[in-house]
């Protein structure tokens, strides 16, 4: 097939047509400045903070990052922000890949652990807590580190490389477990986090990272296959495979309701919100989830 722009050999079929390795490039560097531009990412004092793992996602949005500050001539300080759970056999290589990837772009990065900040790694703390799924340890420790170390370097944005599979995978489990309060903190902004890879599909983001060499180890996470999200992602690929737009059309639906849903959440927030007794980061109850797991060890 040929690239519906030109006489090359075309390298993906978009919505809109096949595209060419060049013109596939040129149409998912545009996606995401445009993301970044209408959603007004980067101000003029902001200092960055990508959080990143080594995978291709947040490869992909660290150098998307640079590449915009420089073709704006924007002076932002820009940093990655890497957490090592300490998961064996897994984590160690994407960390390898990132401290590579960071040193030829020359960007700077700051490494935090688990093992460091609790005393214990995912690999050891799964084993000791009995009744909770590593996924759910690993999402509520990994939050609290970022915020934490994001802070204390001073950053006032978190950049993550979260894709539209990934949106349209936690819709629809909140949707799913009437999780509606959680709904509210999606969006392509949330607070000081921002994904400007929001409209891009896993597919995309990986055929990018692919044909621009990033040196990335595509191997999932080995507690992955644990987890209800992974069950709701392969629904989601096959509706998306049997009818092509599915994902997109979840985005769109939920973007039209997330006002609304914000209007809600802010009202109760407003109600909740509390300081943890232990630490001092923001809890919806006496101690934070963190804590609470840290306590559990
Ligand atoms: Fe952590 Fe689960 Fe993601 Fe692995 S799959 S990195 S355990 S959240």
């Amino acid at each position: 097939m040929k690239c519906h722009h030109c006489e090359k050999k075309a390298a993906i079929t978009l919505q809109h047509g096949p595209v060419c390795e060049r013109h596939f490039i040129n149409y998912f560097e545009d996606k995401v400045f445009k993301t970044m531009k209408k959603y007004q990412f980067i101000k003029a004092n902001d200092s960055l903070c990508v959080a990143a793992s080594g995978g291709k996602d947040s490869l992909t949005v660290l150098y998307l990052t640079k590449k915009y500050l420089k073709e704006n001539n924007l002076k932002n300080k820009l940093f990655a922000l890497a957490v090592d759970e300490g998961i064996k056999d897994y984590r160690e290589h994407t960390l390898i890949d990132l401290k590579e990837f960071c040193r030829k772009n020359e960007i700077e990065l700051k490494i935090v652990s688990f093992k460091e900040e609790f005393n214990s790694t995912l690999d050891e703390a799964k084993e000791k807590i009995g009744g909770k799924k590593p996924c759910n340890i690993c999402g509520v420790w990994r939050r609290y580190l970022l915020n934490k170390y994001a802070r204390q370097e001073n950053a006032t944005k978190v950049i993550t490389g979260h894709n539209l599979d990934d949106e349209a995978q936690v819709v629809l489990m909140n949707m799913f477990k009437a999780n509606t309060g959680l709904a509210a903190q999606l969006g392509p902004i949330t607070g000081i986090k921002e994904h400007p890879l929001y409209f891009c599909t896993e597919k995309e983001t990986k055929l990018y990272s692919i044909l621009k060499k990033f040196q990335v180890n595509f191997a999932e996470c080995p507690n992955a296959q644990d987890g209800y999200r992974i069950q709701i992602r392969d629904v989601l690929n096959d509706f998306e495979q049997k009818y092509p737009g599915t994902k997109q059309g979840i985005i769109n639906s939920f973007l039209t309701m997330l006002p609304l849903l914000k209007k809600q959440a802010e009202e109760l927030q407003n109600k909740q919100i509390r300081q943890c007794l232990k630490c001092g980061e923001p809890a919806n109850q006496t101690v934070c989830n963190a804590c609470k797991i840290a306590g559990e060890l």
